[in-house]
């Protein structure tokens, strides 16, 4: 049974744990929690028979001090309220932690994109872009794509919102198709920075990623670009799955074939000369490192216990409960978290909007270079942070950093009015 804990609750107990090593004044604390805004609407459009689908959808503002609000926009069933809060909430410290100047939110839709013809899906997206108009902008939030969402869908509301404010304003959204102003290098980013984060954890801990074996939960964007670029580093990845199951072979997969596989299949189940498994046997394989990419809440307390992997790297926002966390830090499991490591999509989003601001491209070369910058420096700063504030884990010492960022960007501007 999915796990129940409320990813808005998670957020709050993360920021608590980390708060007890910080000086921060608790009413700043409490102004961290919680979102500035949240829109709440209701989409109507219609069917291609005819009918009408009223579909709820949610914007989360979180927090603007550090800069616009910035966050993807998930396409999903189990998409409510509060979790678009908590993934607003990650959002702002995930941009604190990596030092780019954006404050965090997050929009979603509750639909299952897969009931919908893509004349629907466009008819939606366009209907949400025109609730979404006063809010967003090129200086105030910037959404991006998330979970079942992607280029086409950012070009549709980038062509929305220009079409409206008769204007061109690439910068209002970014994940965008490199011809409609998108980025060399964004569609890889997020699997990019979850490569550079393992290498650099294993490397802190003297050990080689290259002789690591590894399983991957979601074989999306974020977990098929992460495994094949560990591939890429000479790790042997031996299990993947998705949501139609897990695939394992000792082996090895060949991560393109299986990317090869999921477009033809729409599935990586039934891949080659591979074993079957369920995604909690997946995720409690003896390997040396674990990668949960797909949804929140995938490593509960109960499944903490059987984890056997020796280092955690989060692909996915939320994937472990703050339960699971304690289990796993009596476990001596590394577990690299969420907003460090899944940060090359923002980043890389953000030097998106840096290049529509100046109206002008940089090259693959240029992005990865400066995206491998920003997660090594903010993976130094992690280390640090978790040395001198002996911190319980590294969750916890990332989060120290990022408040301590946004706290200090709040109490300059002053409370007004
Ligand atoms: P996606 O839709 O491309 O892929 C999600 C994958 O997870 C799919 O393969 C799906 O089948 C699989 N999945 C869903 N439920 C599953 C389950 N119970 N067990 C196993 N697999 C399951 O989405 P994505 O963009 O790759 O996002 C995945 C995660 O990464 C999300 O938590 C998202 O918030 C996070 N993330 C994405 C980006 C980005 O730039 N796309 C950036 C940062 C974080």
């Amino acid at each position: 049974m999915a796990d129940q804990t409320n990813p808005f609750e998670s957020l709050h107990q993360q920021l608590d744990e980390a708060a007890a090593y910080l000086g921060v004044d608790a009413d700043v604390i409490e102004r961290l929690k919680h979102p500035q805004r949240v829109l709440e609407t209701s989409l109507t459009i219609e069917r291609d028979d005819g009918s009408l689908a009223v579909v709820r959808a949610f914007r989360a503002q979180f927090n603007g001090d550090r800069g616009p609000y910035k966050g993807g926009i998930r396409y999903h069933p189990g998409v409510s309220r509060d979790e678009v809060k908590a993934l607003a909430g990650w959002m702002t410290y995930k941009c604190a932690v990596v030092d780019i100047p954006y404050g965090g939110a997050k929009g979603g839709v509750v639909i299952d994109p897969r009931a919908y013809s893509e004349r629907e899906l466009e008819r939606l997206t366009r209907a949400f872009a025109v609730e979404l108009r006063p809010f967003i902008g090129e200086n105030r939030d910037i959404p991006a794509p998330d979970v079942n969402t992607g280029q086409r869908e950012m070009n549709w509301i980038k062509d929305t919102y220009e079409t409206l404010e008769h204007t061109t304003a690439p910068g209002v959204i970014t994940g965008k198709a490199i011809d409609s102003g998108g980025s060399a290098g964004r569609v890889e980013a997020t699997g990019r920075s979850v490569m550079l984060a393992s290498r650099q954890v294993f490397d802190w801990l003297n050990r080689d990623l290259a002789d690591a074996t590894v399983a991957v939960q979601g074989y999306g964007n974020a977990g098929s670009t992460a495994a094949r670029l560990i591939d890429e580093q000479g790790a042997s990845v031996v299990a993947v799955s998705d949501s139609s199951g897990a695939i394992y072979t000792p082996d090895g997969l060949s991560t393109d074939a299986v990317a090869e596989h999921k477009r033809e299949t729409g599935a990586v189940d039934g891949f080659g000369d591979t074993e079957s498994l369920t995604n909690d046997e997946l995720l409690t394989l003896d390997v040396d490192l674990l990668i949960p990419a797909a949804l929140e809440n995938a490593i509960t307390e109960e499944l903490a216990h059987e984890v056997a992997a020796d280092v955690i790297v989060e692909a996915a926002n939320g994937p472990t409960t703050p339960a699971a966390d304690r289990v796993l830090a009596e476990k001596n499991v590394w577990v690299v978290p969420d907003i460090l490591a899944n940060a090359g999509g923002v980043t890389v989003s953000y030097f998106e909007w840096v290049q529509n601001r100046q109206r002008f491209s940089w090259t693959e070369q240029r992005v990865n270079e400066e995206l491998g910058r920003v997660i090594v420096d903010a993976f130094e700063g992690l280390i640090e942070s978790y040395e001198s504030t002996e911190a319980s884990t590294l969750r916890t010492a990332a989060y120290v950093v990022a408040i301590e960022r946004v706290a200090r960007a709040y109490t300059q501007s002053g409370t007004w009015p």
